[in-house]
């Protein structure tokens, strides 16, 4: 690469930051980091009904928490600022008074309701919907009548004939015919910029030399290149990778489940699993390893690859990358980690022992695909969560299980294990009084110990727990299931 390339992410503060954008984001980023280019972030927020400072700061928040850093955006003044469009608006005025000047813009009158009586009547005719030009070749006497009417123009841009062709660098050579396009807005009656128009002044005076972004942009890139030949910029080049799809090959959207950042940061996935996930995703690099450190993938991104065939996102590969980033943490860092999460459970993390959470988070550890569940995992270890479940019961209500209770209790009542050695001591004493190995054995044993039918393995679980507590609960499930 030539030039030393300059890319953007221009989020719309309008929501929370969907992964499908998120992707966008890192796309830029890697790009950028690849070829030793900028990263710019833009906040595109014209859309004065849609947007809301807290979406603004839940955006910023999400990009620092996945490790996307820019070189010049919000909170980080560089030389093509402001990064907000709304305080930009100055500057587009300037390039309308261009436009207008030079007749390639026109005043628009019709209000919504003349737009949407004659798009209702091109739509009942089978023709596509877009403005048939009513105010292009108004006359001055016209114009002023309306305006004496109060009415305020909107601004629309002179399509020309011909076509709009140009080489997308994931998709390719594309062609765009002008006929379909229609003469459109760029800015709206209240003067605000429309996105069209704004973003290519941008693009241009932050010298953007690339523009990355979802292929649902692709049909506003002929409209911004005839911006760009009327205002005399040379483009950038374009490259519109594919959308994240859903398991059903529709967009994802909120109906699938999980979609935004914050989503899966609330539900305890990790920010460096969700960005190697994210890279992962179309097929971004090549190889066929699939944990990459961020260098690797740094390293090993490119456009091409990026996604020409829409992504499918698979919520269990996500779990599976993000069980194994947990696994390269160490107890006590993952146990700091997961302490929201326990809170967030029901248990006040203030009031138990560190060193014994860090010995229930080792034994469960491995269990986890996210934080979130860590609730369904700890409770075994609690005294006051402890019920015998109707699984359980089940199992104990078995006539072998009996057995197997009443030698477990009376192995744990006696003097002969102790407390270092109990797992093994108690499991050959209930083994050899009832003969019982395997699922027979260990079934009631669990069944008994912790109301549950599954959870930690149970040498753990009688390190943890220790004889008193095994011994009380053991009395418990007799109590619940035998009645005596
Ligand atoms: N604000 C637009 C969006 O959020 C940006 C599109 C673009 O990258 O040009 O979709």
């Amino acid at each position: 690469m030539s030039e030393k390339p300059r890319v953007r992410f221009a989020p719309s503060p309008t929501g929370n930051l969907h992964v499908g954008n998120a992707r966008t984001a890192l796309f830029n980023w890697l790009f950028a980091r690849h070829y030793g280019g900028d990263f710019v972030v833009r906040i595109e927020d014209t859309d004065r009904a849609r947007t809301f400072e807290k979406f603004e700061k839940g955006i910023i928040e999400d990009l620092r928490w996945l490790g996307i850093v820019w070189d010049e955006g919000p909170e980080k003044d560089g030389e093509f600022g402001p990064y907000h469009q709304f305080e930009r608006i100055d500057i587009y005025n300037r390039y309308l008074k261009e436009l207008v000047d030079e007749d390639n813009v026109y005043p628009c009158y019709c209000t919504e309701d003349e737009l949407e009586a004659e798009r209702n009547a091109l739509l009942s005719r089978k023709v596509m919907p877009r403005y048939m030009g009513k105010c292009r070749n108004l006359t001055d006497e016209e114009r002023r009548r309306l305006e004496s009417e109060g009415r305020s123009p909107a601004f629309r841009f002179k399509v020309p004939e011909g076509v709009v062709e140009f080489n997308d660098l994931i998709r390719g050579p594309m062609k765009f015919d002008c006929d379909v396009i229609g003469d459109f807005i760029i800015v709206r009656s209240n003067g605000i910029p429309a996105y069209n128009f704004a973003v290519v002044i941008d693009d241009h005076l932050m010298k953007i030399t690339h523009v990355i972004r979802g292929e649902d942009h692709l049909s506003n890139t002929p409209l911004q290149l005839l911006l760009y030949k009327a205002l005399g910029f040379e483009p950038p080049l374009f490259a519109h990778h594919s959308l994240i799809l859903g398991k059903d090959r529709s967009k994802l959207s909120k109906r699938h489940g999980a979609v935004s950042v914050s989503d899966f940061r609330d539900r305890g996935v990790l920010p460096e699993a969700l960005l190697n996930y994210l890279s992962l995703l179309g097929g971004s690099f090549a190889g066929t390893r699939e944990i990459c450190s961020v260098d690797e993938i740094i390293e090993e991104f490119s456009l091409e690859r990026a996604g020409r065939s829409g992504a499918i996102f698979d919520e269990g590969k996500l779990e599976w990358l993000n069980k194994a980033y947990i696994r390269n943490y160490s107890t006590p860092k993952l146990t700091e980690l997961l302490v929201p999460f326990i809170e967030d459970a029901g248990y006040n993390c203030d009031t138990i022992d560190r060193k014994w959470l860090h010995s229930v988070v080792e034994a469960i550890r491995d269990n986890l695909g996210t934080f979130s569940e860590i609730g369904d995992y700890i409770d075994v270890f609690f005294d006051e969560r402890y019920e015998v479940s109707g699984d359980a019961a089940q199992i104990l209500k078995e006539e072998y299980a009996g057995a197997v209770v009443k030698s477990l209790h009376d192995a744990l009542i006696s003097e002969e294990c102790a407390e270092d050695d109990l797992y093994r001591c108690v499991m050959d004493i209930v083994s050899s009084k009832t003969g019982f190995k395997g699922k027979k054995l260990f079934m009631p044993v669990r069944a008994a110990i912790t109301g549950k039918t599954w959870g930690p393995e149970l040498d753990r679980l009688f390190a943890i727990l220790g004889k008193e507590t095994l011994l009380k609960r053991v009395k418990q499930a007799i109590a619940t299931v035998y009645g005596s």
